[in-house]
């Protein structure tokens, strides 16, 4: 499963978690206890999600972060490595892996309670992290882990002339370093609103090119949207698809953009073609488990 030689090199320092989902008719009040329908494991974290989706579409990836010295961090290294992923930058951190401890009811509604654990650690880089950066074409970044260890990755990567993309998710104040290190901010609607204070995605979009040199607001089923200083902004539609789950279709769309973008593509190109796959993500359950392949993202995008 190791991705071809040639492919884009792309590093991602992030969160690797295992979530754990619980399907009830209603979720339990304080003091209450409600049989569910069904309980799933799957590997999850945004910083894990777009390694693996980055390694399907073709990239040659290395996951930089921590699992815990748990089952569950052995299972998740397990998945990665099953994803086509270096995890020689995954290190084993004491204690417990990161979780996400999710309630699904029959609304389709959830309640989520995510513990860090083993992604707390991850506060720097470790032996090795920086030479992995160096080899990269691009960086990927999220918000799950501690802000310094995200802004020790980002300045390894202006070290050594790497493009940032950060996906400003959890949404939060961001330093004012860390936007003078991103190359690419690929925040969705909501977080681009909340990083702007404007509800309007155009006028978020033009905020945010004062920070940072590119931005891509991803819209949900009305697609994306690219600004880039010194030209008009550009709409690509989203594919019409029936969505059925889009856990993680922004971390498809990232993943699959870095690689298209690695490859030489130009941006609206590169996003045309990410969002083929995460239209093919939203159709299938499961957020790790739905990320489409290659071959499969050419024959929709073609
Ligand atoms: P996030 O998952 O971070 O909230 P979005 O919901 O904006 O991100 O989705 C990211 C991309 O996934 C969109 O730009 C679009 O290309 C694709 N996408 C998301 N939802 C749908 C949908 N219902 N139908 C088709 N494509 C979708």
């Amino acid at each position: 499963m190791t991705p071809p030689p040639g492919s884009p090199a792309l590093a991602v320092l992030g969160s690797t978690n295992m979530d754990l989902v619980a399907y009830v008719p209603t979720a339990p009040r304080r003091g209450e206890t409600v049989t569910g329908s069904a309980f799933r494991t799957v590997p999850g974290g945004k910083g894990a999600n777009q390694a693996v989706a980055a390694a399907r579409a073709g990239g040659a990836v290395s996951m930089i972060g921590a699992v815990g010295a748990d089952d569950l961090g052995a299972r998740l290294r397990v998945a990665l490595t099953e994803a086509g992923v270096h995890t020689d930058g995954l290190r084993t951190a004491p204690g417990a892996s990161g979780i996400a401890h999710i309630v699904v009811d029959d609304e389709g509604g959830n309640s989520i309670i995510v513990v860090p654990g083993a992604n707390g650690t991850v506060t720097g880089l470790a032996d090795g992290d920086e030479d992995r950066i160096a080899a990269a074409g691009a960086l990927l970044l999220q918000l799950e882990i501690p802000l310094a260890g995200v802004l020790a990755g980002a300045r390894a990567a202006r070290r050594h002339g790497v493009r940032v993309i950060l996906t400003p998710a959890p949404a939060q104040p961001l330093p004012p370093e860390l936007l003078s290190l991103t190359d690419l901010l690929v925040p969705n609607e909501h977080e681009a609103a909340a990083l702007t204070g404007r509800d309007d995605p155009h006028e978020a979009a033009a905020e945010l090119l004062t920070l940072v040199p590119e931005v891509v607001v991803t819209l949900g089923a009305a697609g994306s949207l690219y600004a880039v200083r010194g030209a008009p902004p550009v709409v690509v539609p989203a594919r019409q698809v029936r969505a059925s789950d889009t856990t993680a279709a922004g971390d498809t769309f990232v993943g699959a953009l870095a690689v298209a973008s690695g490859e030489g593509c130009a941006m609206p190109e590169a996003m045309a073609w990410a969002s083929a796959a995460s239209a093919l993500s939203v159709q299938r359950e499961g957020a790790s488990a739905s990320m489409p392949y290659r071959a499969e993202i050419d024959a929709l995008a073609r």
